[in-house]
């Protein structure tokens, strides 16, 4: 097992924010996280990458507890992260912001690293020397998977990535993902395009209010009526963000 989350419970102040989430992610894997707003996916990812503390429970990598573990030492030994809201720096070349995602990492070619990450996002690479905050939205998002992947993660936590990308770049983000998991790279991906993600993954969570309520492989969750009408209805959504107050 690559990664362990056992039981852990997160609190913002006196929220309880995750209510004792356990999950698991074998190497190689494409796992998905589904649920509704506030359920607590980004969360997990936030804990399992160290930026949030947990309370109670345990996370395991590579076979060692690294509950305690400072979110820098987690990026050295594996665990990556391209947060929701891309979190890339504005001022900074599209290449300074990529190689910003190795500076933890001494000992190897930096050079290599890049070329792969302009392979798997030519836009990238046309737009070396642009500042990373004229960036569109989808390229901004590019940049940001692209940052974690300079730290050569065994795991890459995606948050989030398709969020509010055109449908064309939303498939074109899906398959760079599909892309860099084919290429050595386990995944663990959070997203609201349940669909998608779902098609996508090899197996799946679906978190509410702070706990796992279903766990299987992917497309048996496609075909459950319970998915279907809480997360798979794709254009309900859309009608429901219209009308909503
Ligand atoms: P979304 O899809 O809307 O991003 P999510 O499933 O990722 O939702 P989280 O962001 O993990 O959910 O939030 C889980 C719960 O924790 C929510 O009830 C949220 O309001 C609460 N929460 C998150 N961040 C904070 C914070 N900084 N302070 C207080 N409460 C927070």
């Amino acid at each position: 097992m690559l990664l362990e989350v056992e039981n852990i419970a997160v609190h913002y102040g006196k929220i309880a924010a995750l209510k004792g989430v356990s999950l698991q992610v074998d190497s190689g894997e494409i796992v998905a996280l589904i649920g509704a707003n506030g359920a607590g996916k980004t969360t997990t990812l936030k804990t399992i990458s160290g930026l949030r503390p947990l309370t109670a429970g345990r996370i395991s990598f590579d076979g060692k507890d690294i509950s305690r573990m400072p979110g820098h030492r987690r990026v050295v030994v594996g665990i990556g992260q391209a947060p929701e809201g891309r979190g890339i720096f504005p001022g900074m070349s599209v290449q300074e912001n990529l190689l910003m995602g190795s500076y933890a990492r001494k000992r190897f070619n930096k050079e290599a690293e890049l070329a792969e990450v302009y392979e798997l996002f030519p836009r990238l690479a046309e737009r070396k020397t642009q500042a990373g905050g004229t960036m569109s939205g989808g390229e901004q998002q590019m940049l940001a998977i692209g940052r974690a992947l300079m730290a050569k993660p065994k795991v890459l936590l995606l948050d989030e990535p398709s969020m509010g990308l055109a449908p064309i770049l939303v498939n074109q983000i899906f398959s760079i993902i599909s892309e860099i998991n084919r290429r050595g790279t386990t995944v663990l991906l959070v997203e609201q395009n349940a669909t998608q993600a779902l098609q996508l993954a090899d197996r799946a969570y679906v978190l509410e209010t702070g706990r796992v309520v279903k766990s299987a492989p992917a497309h048996d969750l496609l075909s459950d009526p319970e998915v279907q009408a809480a997360y798979l209805g794709g254009d309900l959504d859309t009608e429901v963000g219209a009308d909503g107050p």
